[in-house]
């Protein structure tokens, strides 16, 4: 057994683990027993600092007392209760309290909400209902959804077919008609560059070139992270959405923003939505909602969609998709304290506070080496390295291993380090995450 095992822990050859070599995992596990604010304890003891927030969700920090009480509540007084032709309060309180504090605010009207299980439930959820609305208003020849290399969605076939990524492609068909847009990231024109990307707002035209190819009456949408994250934290160039939202426009496309990790406080603002100043048709949520406690998304769509869809007989179901586990009672729980806690606390907006000293210090490992790009932007950041050319992908996963010996939990894609702590993040903490990464850094070859 590995040496950060106990002898007395369980067998590893039943769970079949998600986005992993499972074998090589398996002959050197790496386990997480307990967690508390911006740590997680190994079950060998020791202290590793959350550069990640987990899997990008735990902005708020582990352990909520407030979060887990509250679940603990609601599982006592509601375990479960049907949502399809049946309603339980919790689920509406949830939604009116997302809709009061809705990407974009009031004027963006994105506060009519669906509740997903997931990521991946919200983007497929996204997608089905902008070809239905399409549909309703008479546009039924708009079944095409457009999404963008190096884009991530989740993995239902949807997200799959709008992603751009290819070992999640390649393996699996993909739904009929989909296309992508070129993806932004620029590393020759745009490498460490402070703030977005000067270059490339002109790669939004790519969309006109679809347009053109396939004509705009067959396109029903184009969803977009408004920042790239699972493919290594890719910023839009300056101006880029603004130039995607107006071609959209001008085609009747629906926008979609898909906001799984920036939203809820990642850039320092609610949703990358207020970030940036454009206004999608849809956007997408999970992880922060409910700090990623009990699994859950939501997709915000916008009043004039969702009306859209209201016209038929009253007695009709508007829209035939939906889960077991929409607005779970359990998950609203969750994220009613979640969004309490964001609220009392002001973790929305805390890291437009924290962003200069998270940019200092990261921006200062330049120069270290086989740094090829540092891209950081509200609580995110991506350390691109260069990879070794006959193993690409192997740099970046001894960087990993070395973090986590040393006591910091980063995520790796291919090469790129990608960091998103817990918006409770101190200073100091940020200084230990940067300190951990140099001396990685330093002793990869
Ligand atoms: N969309 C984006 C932008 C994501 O980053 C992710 C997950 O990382 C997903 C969708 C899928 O979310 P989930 O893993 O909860 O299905």
């Amino acid at each position: 057994m590995n040496q950060h095992v106990p002898a007395n822990a369980p067998g590893l050859e039943n769970y079949w683990m998600p986005f992993t070599a499972n074998r090589q995992f398996k002959a050197a596990p790496r386990l997480l027993a307990s967690a508390e604010g911006m740590y997680y304890t190994t079950v060998d003891g020791r202290k590793i600092i959350d550069g990640s927030a987990g899997l990008w969700c735990v902005n708020l920090g582990h352990g909520r007392r407030q979060i887990s009480q509250a679940v603990e509540r609601q599982l006592s007084t509601l375990d479960y209760a049907p949502s399809f032709q049946m309603g339980h309060p919790i689920a509406f309180d949830f939604a009116e309290k997302l809709a009061g504090m809705s990407p974009g605010g009031p004027a963006a009207q994105l506060d009519r909400i669906f509740f997903t299980g997931s990521g991946s439930e919200s983007v497929d959820t996204a997608l089905k209902i902008a070809i239905a609305y399409q549909r309703a208003i008479g546009q039924g020849t708009r079944t095409r959804l457009i999404g963008r290399e190096r884009g991530y969605h989740g993995v239902g076939f949807g997200g799959v077919s709008v992603g751009g990524i290819v070992n999640n492609r390649r393996v699996f068909p993909q739904l009929p008609g989909t296309d992508h847009l070129r993806h932004t990231h620029d590393p020759a024109r745009n490498s460490f560059s402070i703030g977005l990307p000067a270059d490339g707002a002109e790669l939004a035209d790519d969309l006109e070139r679809l347009v053109v190819l396939h004509g705009a009456e067959t396109i029903a949408a184009v969803i977009v992270e408004p920042i790239a994250g699972s493919t290594g934290v890719l910023l839009p160039p300056n101006g880029y959405l603004e130039r995607l939202r107006a071609i959209c426009d001008r085609h009747g496309i629906i926008l979609i923003f898909d906001e799984v990790i920036t939203g809820f406080g990642r850039l320092g603002t609610p949703f990358a939505t207020d970030y940036f100043g454009v206004m999608p048709d849809i956007v997408t949520t999970a992880k922060g909602l409910t700090n990623g406690a009990i699994p859950m998304g939501a997709v915000f769509a916008s009043r004039r969609i969702h009306d859209a869809m209201m016209n038929g007989p009253p007695d009709q179901i508007e829209l035939f998709h939906g889960y077991t586990y929409s607005g779970h009672p359990a998950a609203c729980a969750a994220g009613l304290a979640a969004m309490q806690i964001y609220r009392d606390e002001k973790l929305l907006t805390r890291g437009a506070s924290l962003t200069d000293h998270w940019q200092k210090a990261l921006h200062g490992l330049r120069g270290l080496p086989h740094v090829a790009d540092i891209r950081a932007i509200g609580m995110l950041a991506g350390i691109e390295l260069t990879p070794r050319q006959a193993t690409p992908g192997t740099r970046g996963y001894e960087v990993f291993l070395h973090c986590f010996e040393r006591g910091l939990l980063v995520r790796l894609t291919g090469d790129i380090i990608a960091l998103s702590p817990p918006l409770i993040i101190e200073p100091a903490q940020i200084d230990e995450i940067a300190t951990i990464l140099k001396g990685a850094l330093k002793r990869v070859a």
